[in-house]
């Protein structure tokens, strides 16, 4: 099969042709139909995560085909499609685990990090992991969803009853996030890049409220505030922007230092917190509410071998709404 495949932090991927993997115990063996391309994918490739899988097979947004099943494999049959998300398996045990937080677990493995991903014709996953995708959605529109949405969704709880509803950084997952919040009757203000007109305007097409810079102040008080964009230094600027006893919530997997800030700031009872990975929890919820909505998902279609381009786009904060690989042969 073709697999992109990273050898080494700052380098490209490279093309290449590899055997298919097979299933073995509780996994099942998955034709990747399309593969979403997140921003995890970027801080693994510039090296910014520690100690990947090497040489490694990027992309945990999979939405796939069942093609081969392992020996204790009983939950999905042949031809069921469905997704594969970041993460890939918990040891069950743990004090995390058996309290519910199994997205904590020390011991957890992840798509496309720690385990091979969905840069490829072909993949195998736990399929304990695994989520059923909503029929409504083609295989592009719903790989997406699958960190975007899930993760988007994790934030979105954490923030809270907000009814006003800060996003920073207007990507994949705010994208997703603003259709749910305005489902659910909130506001959403949208910070981004100062002079990006274009994500402006996108957010505003999206539901947002308002769209300004992220060095703004927005027109009214926010009640909580959700940090996508990987920049510390929005941090105090949400701050700046929330209500006393609002919260902040950081929903990426890495950001650069949060400068030192007044604790003028942080009074009031403003909270500052992260969310960390997913639980199947979160899956089976948010796959439940994404076509009551509907969240419709904005993609740019990519071929499997431009996989590199598709980050360097995402990197230059060109994308709107998410890049998908379509990892099948064209017929
Ligand atoms: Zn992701
Ligand atoms: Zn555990």
């Amino acid at each position: 099969m073709r697999a992109m495949i990273l050898d080494q932090p700052g380098k490209p991927l490279t093309l290449r042709d590899v055997s298919v993997p097979e299933p073995r115990g509780c996994q099942v063996q998955l034709q990747v139909l399309a593969c979403a391309v997140c921003r995890t994918d970027l801080h693994v490739v510039d090296g910014e995560l520690p100690n990947p899988k090497l040489p490694l097979i990027l992309g945990h947004e999979i939405v796939g085909r069942v093609t081969r099943v392992g020996e204790q494999a009983t939950l999905l049959p042949i031809g069921q499609r469905v997704g594969v998300p970041w993460l890939g398996w918990t040891d069950g045990e743990c004090s995390y685990c058996r309290a519910g937080k199994e997205n904590l677990c020390p011991n957890a493995r992840f798509t496309g990090y720690t385990l091979d991903g969905g840069y490829a014709e072909f993949t195998v996953a736990d399929e304990r992991y695994c989520v059923p995708i909503p029929e409504s959605y083609s295989d592009a529109g719903a790989a997406p969803l699958l960190c975007a949405g899930l993760i988007g969704y994790r934030s979105l709880v954490r923030a809270g009853d907000a009814k006003r509803l800060g996003i920073y950084g207007f990507g994949a997952a705010a994208h997703i996030v603003t259709q749910v919040a305005r489902h659910q009757g909130r506001s959403v203000y949208a910070f981004t890049r100062p002079g990006d007109a274009e994500a402006q305007r996108f957010a505003k097409e999206q539901g947002a409220a308002w769209a300004g810079r992220s060095d703004e102040r927005p027109p009214e008080e926010l009640d909580a505030a959700i940090i996508f964009a990987p920049v510390g230094a929005l941090v105090p600027a949400a701050l700046a922007a929330v209500r006393k006893g609002g919260t902040v919530v950081c929903g990426g997997i890495h950001m650069s230092d949060i400068p030192s800030f007044s604790y003028d700031l942080l009074w009031g009872e403003r909270s500052v917190c992260s969310v960390a990975n997913l639980t199947r929890k979160d899956a089976a919820e948010f796959m439940d509410i994404a076509p009551k909505v509907p969240v419709r998902t904005t993609t740019q279609p990519f071929a499997l071998e431009q996989a590199n381009e598709a980050l360097n786009q995402l990197r230059s904060g060109k994308l709107q709404g998410a890049a998908v690989l379509k990892c099948d042969r064209a017929p």
